[in-house]
């Protein structure tokens, strides 16, 4: 591929059907955010709904909000939203809880579904959160169960007749890497196993079928590309011809049948709300509405088209103009075994990063050696992809990122 020139790239934004939604988000002038898949951008009308559920709603209505302004119903209505996003039906998503806590809910549901299975299956360079999980659960079942950890690339052929559950993120947190949901699931119902997809990484950024695929349980993150803001609320999706037979670990008032009859015991609500525990975050479900109402109105065909073809570019870019400074692609090349992201490989990565954060382009860093860049297609243009090429080359041609401000870690990287 030629170089395309920035004044052609700058055309291309011109033309792209997506362009217009970049202006729905208050992003400051001097940032080339590339870290979307890490904390979402702001949509500027989340700041007026915040206003309005806590000014009004909450500030004059007190209690009285959670009848007059429905507060109850929005977890199940808001799961309702996401599941278009993800294809899956009304009912069967309950936005609640972070997403490590709806991995627990539903890995201990996956076992007791099939109490003849003694194994959870995962990926052993999962992210953190999701092995933790995994780990402390079968830990506290007594020494009957047990993780079983293998290369990512292996999971599907490592599925045998032990394995309750296999535990898969859709897109890697660190490579980037796709994985076929349609085909990996097949193979875990094919040895009668449970499937669970982590979509964290993927949800917001590209079409999901999860019922196409006849996927068995999902989770997903609320912060990243459905941009609802620091620690929103996560999801979690339960098909319908199993949501009356599990029985999560967890259980709380809110999943009972009747909250408010005050029950001392607990009976699971019908359907998807068995997954509720404690009382919905209001003010933190409203900001993530704001960011799945922003998605709802966008064409998901047309948003993975527009991150595969933004991805393409800055691999592109990076092959022309970075290999020489020592930088690798990190990501799979082939353009559907990619998320929305591209991770470089380079010995200098942390202080690197934090030299091109300096000059205002944002990435990040994840040990050992990755630079991390997402492409939120919703807001990220093509020459914001030009720029943040010519910036890192800049760092690199100059040594900037040899100044020891930059060594320095910072809590969160
Ligand atoms: C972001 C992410 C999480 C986040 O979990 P929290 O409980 O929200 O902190 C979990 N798993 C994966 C794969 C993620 O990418």
């Amino acid at each position: 591929m030629t170089e395309p020139t920035r004044a052609q790239l700058a055309a291309r934004d011109a033309e792209d059907a997506l362009s217009r939604f970049r202006e729905r988000f208050a992003l400051p002038a001097s940032v080339i955010y590339l870290d979307g898949n890490s904390l979402g951008a702001l949509p500027r009308a989340t700041l007026g709904r915040l206003a309005r559920v806590a000014g009004r709603e909450w500030g004059e209505d007190l209690i009285a909000g959670w009848t007059t302004h429905d507060w109850m119903a929005m977890p199940l209505r808001l799961g309702d939203k996401i599941a278009r996003l993800v294809g899956a039906g009304a009912g069967e998503v309950a936005v609640c809880d972070s997403t490590s806590v709806n991995l627990f809910k539903l890995l201990s549901a996956a076992l007791s579904l099939r109490p003849e299975r003694r194994v959870i299956l995962s990926q052993d360079d999962n992210f953190p959160t999701d092995m933790y999980v995994a780990q402390r659960l079968v830990e506290s079942l007594g020494g009957d169960h047990t993780l079983r950890l293998v290369p990512a690339a292996e999971v599907a052929g490592a599925i045998d007749d032990e394995v309750a559950v296999a535990m898969l993120s859709h897109v890697d947190y660190r490579s980037g890497r796709l994985h076929p949901m349609d085909r990996i699931t097949a193979a875990a119902h094919a040895r009668g196993a449970l499937m669970l997809w982590d979509l964290s990484h993927s949800v917001g950024a590209m079409p999901i079928e999860l019922a196409g695929c006849a996927a068995d349980l999902a989770v997903g993150c609320g912060y990243k590309y459905l941009n609802g803001g620091p620690g929103a609320p996560a999801f979690a999706y339960v098909a319908r011809p199993l949501q009356d037979e599990i029985r999560p670990a967890l259980a709380g008032w809110m999943g009972h049948r009747a909250p408010f009859d005050f029950d001392g015991r607990y009976r699971p609500a019908a359907g998807i709300a068995r997954l509720l525990v404690g009382t919905p975050p209001v003010l933190a479900l409203a900001a993530l509405e704001v960011g799945v109402d922003l998605l709802l109105e966008a064409d998901l065909a047309e948003l993975r088209r527009k991150s595969v073809a933004l991805t393409e570019l800055f691999i592109a870019l990076a092959d022309a103009r970075l290999a020489r400074y020592g930088f690798e692609l990190a990501s799979p090349r082939a353009p559907g075994e990619r998320g929305s992201q591209v991770c470089l490989r380079h010995r200098e990565g942390y202080p690197i990063v934090r030299a091109l954060a300096a000059r205002g382009v944002i990435g990040d860093f994840r040990p050992p050696d990755i630079l991390r860049f997402g492409f939120a297609p919703l807001y990220i243009r093509y020459v914001d992809v030009w720029d943040a090429v010519a910036a890192l080359a800049e760092v690199m041609e100059t040594g900037a990122w040899r100044e020891p401000e930059f060594r320095h870690r910072a809590a969160v990287t």
